[in-house]
């Protein structure tokens, strides 16, 4: 073992007993080489730093862990892919945690990785070669090895039965939960101009909390404050645990066809309300498929059971009076969708108890809603409407 080696063991060793001390590190670019026989991806860095692999089925994914790092390529964080990857994504999965998801064309392993040191002019480099594999061999390999475990938010039961802590016992104070989309290593819908829903919608929904407070009628808890993921699982966890009496997922999707603009407001139903809104649910609900986490069955169980649970439960009933309040107030700020209330199997509403609604507050396929979505003051009105919605849906508790 030679002393780069060693001090790459010392290096991994620390990490492990202490955690995130590389958060000064620096990823400075992502490179794909083509050729007949592999694909190569080259990190560049700042210096080494421990680092995980493990790959995903269905889809195929390689997934690359590594200690909270700083992205310093300035080009975004998502890009096109080549050879046996078809596009990758990089960003925080977790506080300490920073993972690039690589989408893969077709079944492939890790043939060789390494790193290369710094030398002339340029910087320490991570190479991880691919080589094609067929899906048994890929099958056998896979699944998650490392130490970066999520843990119980996202392990189903195997019994295929919901299994959700018990709800907590509310207080006098009511409690919203603003739960901003994506994150992290999950940017969302892209915008015309490259810009990422994950960092529109965190901006609005610290607008509606920062209205919330000021008012001093609410608790608010947010599910994150940064540009981190979090699991659509532990999303609903963090509305039962805070015993809420509303949750509001924002979003702002994009469509195929550009010349289609508006907000829309979706709450929980076992049945889609048309195809559109099955289609959006199905984007949605594969967050966790993007930030490199591998969805078993039981998870669509446990959903199932929910959705079932759910048809008898007056949360339904709650969720579609403040949806209808909140539609009139989107749509004093700009243009609603067609059918703009709408209904489908959204994971991230299902939490039984709380009244749970979905907005996309405009599409970033659409320059007038780019536009609206991408100014201070657009984003403040939306922000101000979805506060007066929630005055209305809470008026009779108040007085
Ligand atoms: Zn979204």
């Amino acid at each position: 073992m030679g002393p780069r080696r060693i001090l790459f063991c010392l290096a991994a060793l620390c990490w492990l007993v202490t955690g995130p001390v590389f958060a000064q590190e620096q990823v400075l670019g992502l490179r794909l080489g083509v050729h007949p026989d592999k694909t190569r991806i080259v990190l560049d860095l700042s210096g080494e730093l421990p680092y995980s692999l493990f790959s995903l089925a269905d889809p195929y994914r390689v997934v690359i862990d590594m200690p909270a790092v700083e992205w310093a390529t300035g080009t975004g964080s998502a890009g096109a892919g080549g050879g046996l990857v078809a596009g990758y994504r990089f960003g925080l999965f977790r506080h300490d945690n920073s993972r690039v998801v690589l989408d893969l064309t077709q079944p492939a392993e890790v043939s060789k990785t390494f790193f290369l040191p710094a030398a002339a002019g340029k910087s320490v480099r991570l190479v991880i070669d691919l080589v094609p594999v067929d899906r048994a061999k890929f099958m056998a390999g896979a699944g998650f090895k490392g130490r970066m475990r999520v843990g119980d938010t996202v392990s189903g039961s195997s019994k295929g039965k919901a299994e959700l802590p018990p709800p907590v016992i509310r207080s006098e104070r009511i409690t919203i939960v603003v739960d901003a989309g994506h994150g992290g290593v999950d940017p969302g819908a892209i915008s015309r101009s490259g810009h990422y829903e994950k960092n529109i919608v965190l901006d609005v929904a610290r607008r509606v909390q920062r209205h919330l407070v000021q008012s001093g009628r609410y608790r608010v808890v947010m599910t994150r404050e940064t540009d981190v993921f979090v699991p659509l699982r532990e999303r609903v966890n963090i509305a039962r645990n805070a015993g809420a009496d509303l949750f509001v997922s924002v979003h702002a999707d994009s469509l195929r066809s550009a010349k289609v603009r508006g907000a829309s407001v979706y709450s929980l139903s076992e049945k889609a309300s048309d195809k559109e809104a099955a289609q959006l649910a199905a984007k949605e609900n594969s967050s966790d498929v993007i930030a490199g986490i591998s969805i078993g069955t039981e998870t669509d169980d446990i959903v199932r059971s929910i959705l079932i649970d759910l048809a008898q439960r007056e949360t339904k009933n709650k969720s579609v009076r403040f949806a209808k309040l909140l539609l009139p107030e989107l749509g004093g700020v700009g243009a609603l969708l067609r059918n703009s209330h709408r209904y489908a199997g959204f994971r991230v509403l299902t939490a039984p108890d709380v009244p749970s609604v979905l907005v996309e507050l405009g599409l970033l396929s659409n320059a007038a809603d780019e536009k609206l979505l991408m100014s201070a003051g657009g984003r403040d009105k939306l922000a101000a409407a979805i506060f007066r919605a929630i005055d209305q849906y809470f008026a009779d508790r108040q007085s």
